[in-house]
Parts: C-alpha cells; structure tokens; sequence
C-alpha cells in the first residue's frame, strides 16, 4: 500500500504535555482540537443535547456548558451521559458546582482564577477530586476577571499580568501535585492575546487553549480569531481552540475547523477554489459559488471544486481540481480530474457540478 505523505505544515508543535479531556487527549501529539459552547440553558437538556448534536456534525471535539446554578449542576450527569463529546463544565463562582461537575461524569472543569482565589483553601480538594475522578481543569484566565492585585500591579491587562496570574494558578495545583489541566490567557486585542500565548509557552509545558475572548460578531470575529490563531499556531503554539463568536456556535466550530485545514492541521475536506470574478467574468461567480458550497454543504471528503468566472485562469484551475467549471459565452466547461467531461448551458452549471461531486465523493475516502 502507498503510504500517503503528510502535507506541510508551518512549524512543528511545541511540546507540551499530553492531558485528556475525557476521551479527547489534548496537548502532545495529539490533534489539536476544536472546542466550543453552548448557548442553551443547561438545564434545559433537552435543548443542550439537541445543540450538543448539532456542534458534533459540525466537527466540534470537545463542547462547554455553563454551570451557574443548581439546576444547572444537576443536569450535568445526564449531559455528561448522553454527549457523543467530552462536556466541559464552565464553572465561576461556586466550588460546590466544581465537586458536581467532576461526580457527574465531565471530561474537565473549567475555573477562572479571577474567581478560584476566593476559594484557595479548596484548591487542594479540587485537585484530589479531580485526580480520583481522572477529570482534567482548564485554568482560564481572562483579561476581564484578572485578579485585583495584578491589575493594580500592572495598570491593565498587559500578556505580563495575564501570563503571571496563569503561572500562579497553576502553581496552586501544582503544589498539590495535579498536573492535568491545561491553560487558556484570553484578550480581546488579538495581539495582547498572542503576546501572552508567546510569553507562557516558555514559561511550561503546559497545553495551550487558544481563545480570542469576546472577539465580536461573525465577520470581525472570525477575523480576529483566525488572525490571532493563525500566528500562534504557525510557531507551533496551541493545544486545543475555541473561535468566540456573537453567532451561533456551529459558527464558532465551522471557522475552528477552517482555520485547521488551512494550516494542514486537521485533513482538508470540501475545498471551493473561486475566482475573485472581475471585469472579464462571464458568468455571476458569487451566486455560481455560494450555490455550489451550500449545495456540497457538509461533504466530508477532501473533494477539491474550482469556481471560475472565465475562460482566462478557469480551465488552468479546474484542470488542478478534482471537479471545476470555466464559464463562457453562457456554458460552462466541466472538467473532471483535467479532462473536460461535458460543456453544459449557464443555467445547468450547478445542477452539474453538484451531481458530478456527488458521484466523485461515493468514490473517496471520509476524512
Ligand atoms: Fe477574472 Fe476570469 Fe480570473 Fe475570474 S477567472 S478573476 S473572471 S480573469
């Protein structure tokens, strides 16, 4: 058998330690993953399994639900037992709730240490609980609940403050020998954010969660985030992601996996190569492309579709993808694998490329 070369990536990982959250390891050389959370009120958990689906066909690995009161606590076993993912729980202000959610089956807590300090005495229960319990934490610190004293110390949220109140957190499970939890340093500014990815990954081993908090609506956030992720993954940096949107999180989790393939992080699946269009386009390469990706929508094979708007570039570019289409004089050139395969009218272009990717598809492998 031909054993098929890894694509390139930009730079090796950084070596950190292997932890798991539930059955996804993280860190190591473990994928790195994709994470979002839910927008459901846990308790209702008939709306939080149903979000919970929808994020895992999304390819979500690991998903968070917020715990902020009892009710939602108890609904934790029966989320933690019916999720196809390991559930983080999101936990803030209450160390009873972190008890609850190690008993209920999490694959990990997470804690701010904005917040944990009011609680230092129990660090020490936490972390016998969680270790008994084979649960991993993730120490989340964030620009907007950083610790008083740092902020008075350092004026402001600077990557300094975040990156020292993260390595005094960890110090206070470390002191009690639990070493499996992981770390997150979020700003808003992607490069304060980056800043402090840098600066911590030198301090430690630790795995990385990389979060861009509150980073904005769709289009901004997206930006911000694949940006920010985009130049610590490139060095290597970054365990695990969680794209924030305002957007539905089925959002966050399809922009998560984007940004891995684009970096040859996580197997490239559907691929849509269009053209910008310009002055020469033949044809409306923006309703021809949007129809052919919401067509194809979901495909999980690493099909390669080239969208082109003239006969210019088109027929080079179709003729490298796997299935393509060069639009002139009102047809459209079809190809398949370099070899033209049909030339359709303009208005049976998608109905064809659709039907050709389906019947290209049943012949490979899923990703
Ligand atoms: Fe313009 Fe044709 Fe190139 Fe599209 S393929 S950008 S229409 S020259």
């Amino acid at each position: 058998p031909t054993v098929k070369e890894a694509p390139p990536v930009l730079a090796p990982r950084r070596p950190t330690r292997k932890i798991r959250v539930g059955s996804v390891a993280v860190g190591g050389d473990a994928p790195v993953s994709v994470q979002s959370m839910t927008t459901t009120k846990t308790h209702d958990i008939g709306a939080t399994l149903q979000q919970i689906a929808e994020l895992v066909t999304a390819g979500c690995d690991i998903v968070r639900v917020a715990c902020p009161t009892d009710k939602d606590a108890e609904a934790l076993p029966i989320i933690a037992r019916k999720s196809t993912i390991p559930v983080i729980a999101d936990i803030h202000f209450q160390p009873k709730y972190v008890f609850a959610a190690i008993e209920a089956g999490c694959g990990a807590v997470r804690v701010n240490p904005g917040n944990i300090r009011r609680f230092d005495d129990q660090v020490k229960q936490i972390a016998r609980a969680a270790s008994d319990a084979g649960v991993s934490i993730r120490i989340g610190v964030n620009a907007g609940s950083l610790d008083k004293r740092l902020l008075e110390k350092y004026g402001r949220a600077t990557p300094e403050a975040l990156v020292e109140s993260a390595v005094w957190e960890a110090s206070l499970f470390e002191e009690h020998g639990f070493h499996d939890f992981k770390i997150s340093v979020k700003h808003n500014d992607p490069v304060v954010m980056v800043q402090a990815y840098q600066m911590l990954s030198e301090r430690g081993d630790w795995p990385l969660h990389l979060g861009v908090t509150e980073a904005g609506p769709a289009f901004q956030g997206t930006i911000k985030s694949a940006t920010a992720f985009g130049a610590l993954l490139s060095q290597g940096i970054g365990d695990t992601i969680r794209v924030s949107l305002s957007a539905p999180p089925v959002e966050e989790v399809k922009v998560g996996n984007q940004i891995l393939e684009s970096l040859n992080l996580r197997p490239r699946t559907l691929e849509i190569v269009s053209c910008p269009s310009c002055g020469r386009a033949q044809v409306d390469v923006y309703a021809l492309a949007e129809a052919v990706t919401a067509g194809l929508e979901g495909m999980d094979v690493p099909l390669r579709v080239a969208v082109m708007g003239c006969v210019v570039n088109g027929p080079g570019e179709a003729r490298e993808a796997d299935l393509g289409v060069a639009s002139g004089n009102g047809k459209g050139q079809i190809f398949v694998k370099g070899e033209v395969i049909a030339t359709v009218p303009e208005d049976q272009i998608v109905e064809t490329l659709i039907a050709e990717a389906n019947r290209i598809a049943a012949t490979m492998e899923p990703v």
